[in-house]
């Protein structure tokens, strides 16, 4: 391991750098150690080039690299989308925009959504993922599983003063994901927030986010390692979905009314369905996680009489990211990671797949 990466006011650049990529969809991830470095005389209008430091891993780039979803990546890809590191060099402005706000040796994160066009109904009403133009890192362009990264002025985080880069890294996905959409079920302080997936990368977030935003939490998951995990931040209303009914168990944790909103954060499909079966009338049912081929079978009848109301839910615009980062380093919010060598990336594939990572896998770049 090199010594330690720090902010600097310049940087030396190299022409290569190391990488975890793949060139098939489901193919063999390949351990980069001369992958090229994008110059500071490539980067276009709007460009930046971060020296990454930390990199989380999200179920997102394993169903990337699984073509789990009905939408194509770039290949060969570097994925990666839960950056942190340090502004490297800063590209020429675009035509008619500001200069950037950003000086080289600025902590920033590298999100999902990496870029859009900020001029469309959708960016000018704050829904900048759903920009037609948007880009995705580690999915439509490269991302953070390498150590020097092209990303977008406009839209890197900044990471608040002092707040360590390795802690910041599952913010810039899990993190803003699970504080917007904990917005987006429009609850009151006191009611009860379902969190299935409590113990993966996002529900470990979801769970304390909830809990700072003044909710009652009860956690979903499997497993005691899951449980003593989400224990620790105070969570005692736990239930295996391995074992038992899970509606019936959230209707008595509830006295027989039901939850007033379930956020899903699983990565398997089943969450979805008994959702719609606990929430109490005027329920949101929150759609986080992105199972392969799932629906959600919602019957019309009882949708109107009790006035359930379904909402997806996708990342989080800039200023989320901002507030979700904000909550984090004011210490509401806690990540519970391992860090790892980038190299480790196919096996961290692999004990995610089985469903065995308590929290979030936090790859070192340096
Ligand atoms: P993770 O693997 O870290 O955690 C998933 C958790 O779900 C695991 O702890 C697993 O045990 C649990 N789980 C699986 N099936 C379950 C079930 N039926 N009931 C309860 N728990 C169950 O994954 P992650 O990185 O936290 O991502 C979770 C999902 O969220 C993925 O599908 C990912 O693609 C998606 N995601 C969506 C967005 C968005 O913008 N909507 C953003 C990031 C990630
Ligand atoms: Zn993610």
């Amino acid at each position: 391991m090199s010594s330690q990466v720090v902010s600097q006011t310049s940087y030396e650049i190299p022409k290569t750098q190391r990488a975890v990529t793949f060139a098939e969809t489901h193919g063999p991830h390949t351990i980069q150690t001369d992958w090229p470095v994008t110059q500071p005389s490539e980067l276009k209008p709007g460009e930046v080039l971060v020296r990454v430091v930390y990199s989380g891993v999200c179920h997102t780039d394993l169903h990337a690299w699984l073509g789990d979803w009905p939408l194509e990546n770039k290949l060969p890809l570097v994925g990666g989308h839960e950056g942190s590191g340090y502004v490297a060099f800063i590209g020429p402005p675009l035509e008619g925009a500001e200069p950037c706000t950003l000086k080289v040796g600025d902590a920033v994160g590298i999100k999902w959504l990496a870029d859009s066009c900020l001029h469309c109904e959708e960016c000018g009403k704050g829904f900048e993922s759903s920009c037609g133009q948007a880009k995705n890192s580690g999915f439509s362009v490269d991302g953070s599983f390498q150590q020097w990264a092209v990303s977008w002025g406009a839209h890197l985080t900044p990471i608040p003063a002092g707040f360590p880069l390795a802690n910041a890294a599952p913010i810039l996905c899990a993190g803003v994901t699970v504080y917007k959409a904990l917005k987006e079920a429009a609850i009151l302080k006191g009611e009860v927030v379902v969190i299935p997936g409590a113990g993966g990368g996002l529900g470990h977030l979801a769970v304390q986010y909830a809990k700072a935003m003044g909710y009652r939490v009860i956690a979903i998951d499997s497993g005691a390692e899951k449980e003593k995990l989400l224990a620790s931040y105070g969570v005692t209303d736990f239930i295996d979905y391995q074992k038992g009914d899970v509606v019936e168990a959230v209707q008595k944790l509830t006295d027989g009314a039901g939850a007033h909103a379930a956020v899903v954060v699983a990565s398997g499909s089943q969450a979805y369905e008994q959702a719609l079966q606990y929430l109490r009338p005027h329920g949101a049912l929150v759609c986080v996680g992105m199972p392969p081929n799932a629906d959600i079978r919602a019957n019309v009848f009882w949708t109107v009489v009790k006035s359930h109301r379904i909402i997806g839910s996708y990342v989080g615009n800039r200023q989320d990211a901002i507030e979700a980062l904000e909550l984090a380093a004011a210490g509401k919010v806690h990540t519970t990671f391992t860090i790892e060598p980038l190299a480790n990336l196919p096996s961290v594939f692999e004990r995610m797949h089985a469903l065995t990572l308590n929290g979030r896998i936090v790859l070192d770049l340096q």
